[in-house]
């Protein structure tokens, strides 16, 4: 079992504190280096994004805004309506241009679609990305479907048809793979639920982690969008900060019937997407930008696969297991995950996702995330040397 020394006891009481006043996220680690400084080596294992995608992109930004002259136009100029945008990406994802809605970030959609188009019960499975319980006006309306400990809080999807068809709610949603646990849910097993639960208003799924989810060996993309056409009720969000690794910029997109991205954009939403997102979404429609990102993708799948099974190898943990760029992992040693936090941030550098907060989780759970070859060698060398240390 873990013990802090005096200065990371110190540490733990301000950061606790800091995290105190930031709500259901983890503080964003600005405020942390404000308050402990910048440490000499640090990895955002915190953060869920490909860096190889974030590199990928800078290199085109940086040519074509920066040296290429642009950045005074894309700061004066207003940026193109939602509808402008969508033209962009219909060429990529191949859905009609009526049937995308584009957002400010996957975040902004959440919020729409709930205050929009949810009018009774919302069955959320926990533990999950708390937007979709926090965003609901009334509590009340929230139903928790508690995935199981026992089944490494996988989805028994069997078991969860029947449940809705005996309680009938409004509207349900799947994150897929899911946030915190990388669970992944088969598009076989999410079209039998379309056709199984076409009684429901909305069919929310959450795609935000699906760049990183595979069914063959090729590592192909998988998608579910296709789906819109037979089952009018599925809404697909999907966050674009994750796999492009490019949060700053607030990308995100849904799929959804073309009635609910009317009904959105005649009441508002025309101007919500920045100069910066507006110029990646023109990079994203370019073959050539897709290509690349595919194979940085790859890697980087190929990196986090490497990365998981280390930490496996891990006796002091359990991994759960992922098909995310991330993993859940419960310490089995005793040790409290709070203190274990604490110790990787400030005594390796190392953020990671502290979880007590997350309902549905029971137990000392940490969630890890992939960055590059080296980055994660250095996350393995720090938890492996805690536990090196542990109890001396
Ligand atoms: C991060 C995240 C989002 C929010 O994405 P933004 O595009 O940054 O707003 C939405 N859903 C899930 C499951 C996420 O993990």
């Amino acid at each position: 079992m873990l013990t802090l020394n005096e200065k990371e006891q110190k540490f733990y009481d301000a950061f606790w504190e800091l995290k105190e006043k930031s709500g259901s996220h983890p503080p964003s680690i600005i405020s942390v280096f404000d308050m402990i400084g910048e440490p000499k080596t640090f990895v955002d294992a915190c953060f869920l994004s490909n860096p190889y995608a974030t590199t990928l992109f800078m290199e085109h930004f940086n040519r074509e805004i920066i040296e290429g002259g642009k950045l005074r136009e894309y700061i004066e100029a207003y940026p193109p309506q939602n509808k402008e945008v969508a033209e962009f990406l219909t060429q990529v994802i191949d859905v009609p241009i009526d049937n995308i809605f584009i957002g400010n970030g996957a975040i902004e959609i959440i919020q729409a679609v709930i205050h929009n188009f949810i009018k009774g019960k919302l069955v959320v499975n926990i533990p999950t990305f708390s937007s979709y319980y926090e965003y609901m006006k009334n509590k009340e309306d929230v139903i928790y479907y508690q995935l199981p400990k026992e089944r490494n809080y996988s989805l028994n999807v069997d078991r969860y048809i029947e449940y809705i068809k005996e309680i009938r709610p409004d509207s349900i949603v799947l994150v897929n793979p899911n946030n915190p646990n990388g669970d992944y849910i088969s598009v076989e097993n999410i079209t039998l639920m379309l056709r199984e639960l076409s009684f429901l208003t909305n069919i929310i799924i959450d795609e935000s982690f699906i760049h990183f989810a595979y069914e063959d060996a090729d590592f192909s993309m998988v998608n579910t969008y296709n789906l819109l056409q037979e089952y009018p009720n599925l809404i697909v969000i999907k966050s674009l900060a994750k796999d492009f690794g490019i949060a700053g910029l607030r990308a995100g997109y849904a799929v959804m019937s073309a009635d609910r991205v009317s009904s959105l954009l005649e009441t508002g939403y025309q101007w919500n997407i920045g100069g910066f997102a507006n110029y990646f979404y023109r990079l994203y429609s370019k073959p050539e930008f897709v290509e690349a990102y595919d194979i940085v993708r790859k890697k980087y799948i190929m990196n986090t696969l490497m990365f998981i099974t280390e930490l496996s190898r891990i006796p002091e943990i359990k991994v759960y297991p992922s098909k995310a760029n991330f993993a859940l992992i419960e310490l089995l040693d005793g040790s409290s995950s709070k203190d274990f936090m604490v110790k990787l941030l400030y005594s390796y550098g190392v953020y990671v996702r502290e979880c007590t907060d997350k309902i549905g989780l029971n137990g000392q759970f940490l969630r890890i995330a992939s960055r590059t070859f080296e980055e994660n060698m250095i996350i393995l060398n720090a938890i492996k040397d805690i536990f090196k240390n542990a109890g001396k």
